[in-house]
């Protein structure tokens, strides 16, 4: 397998400035053509540091891939650092030339002399050239080894690298890298990781918690020859995994919301929510995925106490005793929607999302409460946190997996 690495060159992205969305793109697209990266690296524009750290890439690594520091400014230095390195001379390239000087006259723009510099490129390489910006792509041979140079913005990287340069890597390839999610809720990373511990010493596929957004996964990455051999060795070790797990599991890469909606079309009920502390946010989540009308017509938000009496029913005498955020109150929020939706099962949310002076109640107590009329699911929370946003994210998840849990009885 091709080993690679990655060097993102830009002061902006050390200074925090900007996100290195780059490497992200870049990791993913190269693991699903069989291509390792092991090592990723941001620079700043210094040219000693640059070239010592090319040189050290190089060393190591069979693909060396280089991103930014590619315009007309002369703290723009990548190429003119990787070609001395390699003692390249530098030439211009007639057609790099023109393509400059077409889209400059395309847009009405004057030509820059400093834009002559981009037309500059390493003796013997490749030019990759840049239908989207004025800087070239570079792709140089040297022995077994390959070094790449791309444009910094976005745009332009991802262009060249589908269009000009994912050809040319794909014959150096020696296979593919599937990786799929292995999705669970309720059970926590630990656990999750406690469970599943004869798995995590695997080699390949290789099997890795970790945890995001209130949830835990399990990553599943299988390297073959081919994409549908990767494939069969995930769904084997997804397989083991899932009845390890058993209902923790939840889905296979979809997400949370996406599954509670399969899964309410494919038993033909309607949900209907109360919401409170979440302020619509669950409503929001379902609404964000087409197809959410076949399954969702209702829901409210109902912040205030009065809100809750007038349009859920939830009894004066409930707030008056053991308060809003209680287990009796998303109780009777689930009921209520329930009779004044008509809807097959509801859902309700009540909580303290952040701190507040007229209760003793902590922020992250949060009660859930989802019915059909006949089977109840309740949960309590306590996040121990003040954090609202943190909060709000935990309980609209956990919401949607009362449902889920509902649903599968
Ligand atoms: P330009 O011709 O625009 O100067 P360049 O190849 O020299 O292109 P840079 O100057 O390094 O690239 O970056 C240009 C812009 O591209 C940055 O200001 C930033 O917005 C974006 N960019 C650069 N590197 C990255 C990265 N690793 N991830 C995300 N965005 C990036």
């Amino acid at each position: 397998m091709q080993i690679c690495e990655i060097i993102n060159v830009g002061t902006e992205l050390l200074l925090g400035e900007i996100l290195n969305t780059n490497a992200q793109f870049l990791c993913r697209e190269l693991a699903a053509m069989g291509i390792s990266v092991q090592r990723v690296n941001t620079v700043g524009d210094n040219p000693h540091r640059l070239r010592e750290d090319f040189l050290h890439a190089l060393s190591r690594s069979d693909i060396v891939l280089l991103t930014g520091g590619l315009g007309p400014t002369q703290d723009d230095l990548t190429k003119e650092v990787v070609a001395e390195a390699l003692t390249l001379p530098l030439e211009e390239d007639a057609k790099q030339m023109q393509c400059i000087k077409d889209f400059f006259a395309v847009r009405g723009l004057p030509f820059s002399q400093n834009n002559r510099k981009q037309a500059m490129v390493p003796h013997g390489c490749t030019v990759l050239y840049n239908e989207n910006g004025t800087a070239p792509g570079i792709y140089i041979e040297t022995g077994e080894k390959v070094i790449v140079l791309l444009p910094g913005p976005p745009h332009e990287l991802q262009h060249m690298f589908a269009h000009a340069l994912a050809p040319l890597l794909q014959q150096r390839g020696e296979g593919v890298i599937v990786s799929h999610h292995l999705r669970t809720m309720g059970i926590g990373e630990g656990r999750m990781a406690e469970l599943c511990n004869d798995f995590l010493d695997s080699t390949n596929p290789t099997v890795a918690p970790y945890a995001k957004d209130g949830e835990a996964y399990l990553r599943v990455s299988a390297a073959a020859s081919t994409k549908s051999q990767a494939e069969d060795m995930c769904d084997c070790t997804i397989k083991k995994l899932q009845k390890v797990l058993g209902n923790y599991a939840y889905s296979i890469d979809k997400p949370l919301e996406r599954v509670v909606l399969e899964l309410l079309h494919a038993q033909n009920k309607t949900l209907a929510i109360a919401e409170s502390c979440t302020g619509g946010g669950i409503c929001k989540q379902l609404t964000d995925l087409p197809g959410a009308s076949r399954v969702f017509g209702w829901g409210v938000v109902t912040y205030a106490d009065e809100a809750k009496q007038n349009l859920l029913n939830v009894s004066r005498e409930t707030i008056s005793s053991v308060g809003a955020v209680s287990a009796e109150c998303a109780q009777e929020m689930a009921r209520g929607m329930l009779a004044r939706s008509g809807a097959d099962v509801a859902l309700a949310v009540t909580g303290m999302a952040s701190p507040a002076d007229d209760t003793e109640k902590p922020a992250g107590l949060i009660f859930l409460h989802a019915t059909d009329g006949t089977q109840h699911k309740s949960l309590k929370l306590e996040t121990g946190r003040s954090d609202r946003a943190y909060n709000r994210s935990v309980a609209t998840k956990q919401a949607l997996d009362l449902v889920r849990q509902l649903l599968m009885i």
